[in-house]
């Protein structure tokens, strides 16, 4: 006898439920996550459970101990054997979605290749320190979209960057660069003494991990729309009125309400979150 398909046997029916979601489009992603740390290990959960088809993972760092509070990949004997963060959670996430391809890549983001960047749809940023981010963020202007997070104790950031608009290193102050000279030596290496580790919490991890997900879903979604209709995404678009009359008015509707050229402040004690407009600046050496 034929059994009724049943609709708990479709790991993303639930999503699927969601007007407008486009499995397809996701399943077809092929994505960059550099820094396999708190904020790593959510991000790459997020996109496995969602079930984005390919992601490439780097990371040079061994787990230790001190991950254990905020890594959900990670467990004691990983750190008891020092094993590489990278590789732990690409065997891992396969337990979530066995068709994920996901490979890891065990270097620092600083030795990867030029035009290593532009085969990837989308880049998450999950790194701990400024430098790195800022390389990464000239290194994807103006070829892929960027999606960084950053967080300490109970707050936290998100900003994401799409060429023309805003990139990190507009967002940075006087004191930022200030602080990028003192950390470095005059040779270049990382003086890491006069750095110490910043408080870390699991809860403002998995929010801001979220975010950084939840807004690649959106960018997704809207370029995937806009592609069928033939059209082009524009970052600059904003649509004050919630869409739906057609795919292309949700899809500006989406796009308008990403944080492209902006970027999201969260404030886990006092429970907010703010959105600031990031102005491009005049001078800065990622696009003049
Ligand atoms: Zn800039």
């Amino acid at each position: 006898m034929l059994e009724k398909p049943s609709i708990d046997a479709d790991q993303f029916d639930r999503q699927k439920r969601i007007a407008g979601w486009d499995q397809d489009a996701i399943s077809k992603l092929n994505v960059l996550v550099v820094g396999a740390g708190a904020l790593g290990n959510e991000v790459v959960k997020g996109l496995a459970q969602i079930g984005v088809g390919r992601i490439t993972l780097v990371d040079f760092d061994r787990i230790v101990k001190a991950n254990l509070n905020r890594c959900v990949f990670f467990c004691p004997m990983d750190a008891a054997n020092g094993l590489f963060k990278a590789r732990v959670i690409a065997t891992r996430a396969r337990s979530i979605n066995k068709k994920i391809r996901i490979t890891p890549i065990l270097k620092n983001v600083e030795e990867l290749p030029e035009n290593f960047y532009s085969q990837f749809d989308y880049v998450f940023s999950c790194l701990d320190n400024l430098g790195a981010r800022l390389h990464l963020n000239s290194h994807c202007y103006g070829k892929v979209p960027l999606i960084d997070g950053g967080t300490t104790g109970f707050f936290g950031k998100v900003q994401v960057v799409i060429a023309p608009s805003a990139c990190l290193e507009c967002a940075m102050s006087e004191q930022d660069y200030q602080f990028l000279w003192r950390k470095y030596s005059c040779v270049g290496d990382p003086l890491d003494f006069i750095d110490p580790k910043t408080p870390a919490l699991s809860t403002t991890n998995s929010i801001i991990a979220a975010l950084q997900v939840n807004e690649m879903i959106k960018l997704v979604h809207c370029a995937a729309s806009l592609e069928r209709k033939g059209g082009k995404p524009q970052p600059k678009v904003v649509g004050e009125e919630q869409g739906g009359q057609s795919n292309v008015e949700q899809a500006k509707w989406l796009f308008g309400n990403t944080l492209v050229g902006k970027y999201l402040f969260y404030d886990g004690v006092r429970n907010t979150q703010a959105v600031f407009s990031v102005e491009r600046r005049q001078g800065c050496p990622v696009h003049g």
